[in-house]
């Protein structure tokens, strides 16, 4: 017979007890706790981290790729999209105006772009490092050996985001060519955390394939994983992808899993993505109500905002980065939180 959620299943998540997999699943396709589950989500939230919203300053520093991820837009087969790479100049200059508009963390991602070499990217994060000794840098550059991770954390990285997509083994070969494996993922994620960076991992939720049971194995590899930051979002369709049949994840069962990362991981820098905003115009409100507590506006120079294109409809393409910032910090007050001037480590 199959399980029912109810609020006990919600209340032993919120004591900290590990859910079954049977209740983990049946917590995942129960729509009529939602409104319990993220009152429960975000009392943990303003335990640990109170009413504050950390802000990442991102910037996309390249959108050419060696990979060919079936759902990604800048994959290297989509020969349509028209490709840049930002200098150090460019990237200290979205930093010097990052920092004067508050934030303390900059994030540099990427697509496995071959011409930043480990000397370029090390360059890149020491120059930030010297001339903004109080801001985190955080990398988003993919998958690279244990020794580049080393370089690159030696240069003054302080963190890595590095999401595992999938964490089931056969799913992740019909979202990825041949080339690629979660081997090789999960290896690089554990090797990010044994070299002392504040580790980030995540997946896409509702992209192809997956299913309930495959879920279900993401929340035990983040439980086995231990990341500080969790990043999740809808799968949203790229027009010029193999997967552009596909339908858009679902933004309930997205909120739905935020809630739950927030009471699995009470911990977790979760941020409410850039994804949630773009499938819903108060996505990323919705996040935050459901346990989100960090955001990560686009610092990137208005000129490349296009053509970094994960997937269609982007928002904040258009927008000035001091604009993005006002109209996020509104959005935010609006549903009772701030956003801080911090740099925004996790809390243990
Ligand atoms: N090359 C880096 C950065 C990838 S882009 C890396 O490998 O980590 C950052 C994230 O965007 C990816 O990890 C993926 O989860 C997400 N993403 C890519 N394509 C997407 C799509 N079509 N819909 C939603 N999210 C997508």
């Amino acid at each position: 017979m199959e399980i029912k959620a109810t609020k006990a299943t919600v209340d032993a998540l919120l004591k900290n007890k590990n859910l079954s997999d049977e209740e983990l699943i049946a917590l995942l396709k129960t729509d009529t706790l939602d409104e319990y589950l993220f009152a429960c989500a975000d009392k943990i939230r303003r335990l640990n981290y109170g009413n504050e919203v950390y802000i990442r300053g991102l910037i996309e520093i390249s959108n050419y790729c060696k990979n060919n991820c079936y759902y990604c837009g800048i994959r290297a087969g989509n020969a349509k999209l028209s490709r840049y790479r930002l200098s150090k100049e460019d990237v200290l200059s979205c930093c010097r105006e990052g920092y004067r508009l508050g934030f303390r963390t900059f994030v540099l991602q990427g697509g496995e772009d071959m011409f930043f070499t480990d000397d370029i990217v090390c360059d890149i994060v020491s120059s930030i490092k010297s001339e903004f000794p109080d801001c985190a840098v955080t990398l988003s550059l993919g998958e690279k050996s244990f020794e580049s991770y080393v370089k690159y954390r030696n240069a003054g990285a302080d963190r890595y985001l590095l999401r595992h997509e999938t964490a089931d083994n056969e799913h992740y070969g019909k979202l990825h060519p041949e080339t690629m494996s979660l081997e090789n993922r999960k290896e690089c994620l554990f090797n990010l955390k044994k070299i002392g960076y504040q580790t980030g991992s995540g997946f896409m939720v509702g992209s192809p394939y997956q299913t309930y049971e495959t879920l279900l194995e993401d929340l035990r590899f983040l439980q086995s994983l231990k990341p500080d930051m969790i990043g999740i979002g809808p799968y949203l369709t790229h027009q010029d992808t193999p997967f552009n049949k596909f339908e858009n994840g679902s933004l309930a069962l997205t909120l739905r899993l935020v809630a739950i990362l927030r009471l699995m991981f009470p911990y977790a820098l979760i941020p409410s993505t850039t994804a949630l905003g773009t499938i819903n115009p108060n996505g990323r409100e919705m996040g935050l109500k459901a346990g989100a507590n960090v955001v990560m506006p686009n610092l990137s120079p208005t000129s490349v905002r296009k053509l970094y294109s994960l997937y269609d409809h982007k928002i904040c393409t258009g927008d000035e980065a001091a604009q993005c910032i006002v109209c996020l910090a509104s959005r935010v007050e609006s549903v009772g939180y701030r956003i801080v001037t911090d740099v925004g480590n996790v809390k243990k």
